[in-house]
């Protein structure tokens, strides 16, 4: 038997404190809902951490105990400490999973791990999102619909200044015309980056089954890489070639 994901969900949670339109979509925070749908899920168990915690949350033991890590921020990325960022690189690069959420896209960790400027075309107008799978058969998109189409969303749209990722498991339509690759995959390190487009505050998004389902299977995929140690050493002779 394959052994448990752990997961920790974090968010900056301050939507959810200030504006009425979001509290009333995650009263508890879209972090407790996203847990709750992977702890539903028998192979994984979800924590979850918080910007306004001590070391947000993340300190050295939470990340060794971390398999794969969620992030959904926006109005605070800026309030994310450069320090914690730092900690969370080394643990994707050691090989922990990251799942950046919705507008993550301009997080510190996110740009920090693509090295370009992330930015995208959107626009906020309750527009129908069409999700199409374009890498039938990648463990993310198991048990799904297909197309997956969402009723209201904010609208991403290229161009998404990202690498060229490894895998394009999504593309999504929108009303307005406008498409975006809203699910990509990348390695960095030992560790598995997977970005994933819909999320937007307003909207019951993390709700959705399919959603929940795309979550908990990209948790799977991200969380399954041991942690390992890639480092630089002197190779002094080539003694270990010779017989003995
Ligand atoms: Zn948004």
């Amino acid at each position: 038997m394959a052994h448990t994901i752990r997961a920790t969900v974090w968010n900056e949670f301050r939507h959810e404190k200030t504006h009425a339109e979001v509290i009333k979509v995650y009263p508890a925070g879209m972090h407790v809902v996203i847990a709750e749908a992977l702890n539903k899920d028998g192979g994984i168990t979800a924590k979850t951490a918080t910007l306004d915690e001590p070391e947000h949350g993340l300190s050295e033991q939470v990340l060794k105990e971390t398999d794969v890590l969620f992030w959904w921020g926006h109005m605070a990325h800026g309030e994310v400490d450069d320090k914690i960022v730092d900690r969370v690189q080394q643990h994707v690069l050691a090989g922990m999973g990251l799942i950046c959420l919705h507008s993550a896209h301009f997080s510190k960790i996110f740009r920090r791990m693509m090295g370009t400027s992330c930015s995208l075309k959107w626009r906020e107008a309750g527009e129908r999102e069409v999700i199409w799978c374009t890498k039938p058969g990648h463990p993310i998109t198991a048990g799904l619909s297909d197309p997956i189409i969402l009723p209201h969303t904010e609208m991403y749209g290229e161009f998404f200044d990202v690498p060229e990722p490894e895998s394009t498991i999504f593309i999504s339509s929108f009303e307005g015309g406008e498409v975006f690759r809203s699910g990509l995959t990348w390695t960095r390190g030992a560790g598995k980056v997977f970005y994933f487009r819909p999320g937007h505050e307003t909207y019951p998004i993390f709700f959705d089954k399919n959603i929940q389902q795309i979550l908990a299977n990209a948790a799977r995929w991200a969380g399954s890489t041991p942690r390992q140690v890639i480092d630089c050493t002197h190779r002094k002779d080539m003694g270990w070639f010779a017989k003995k």
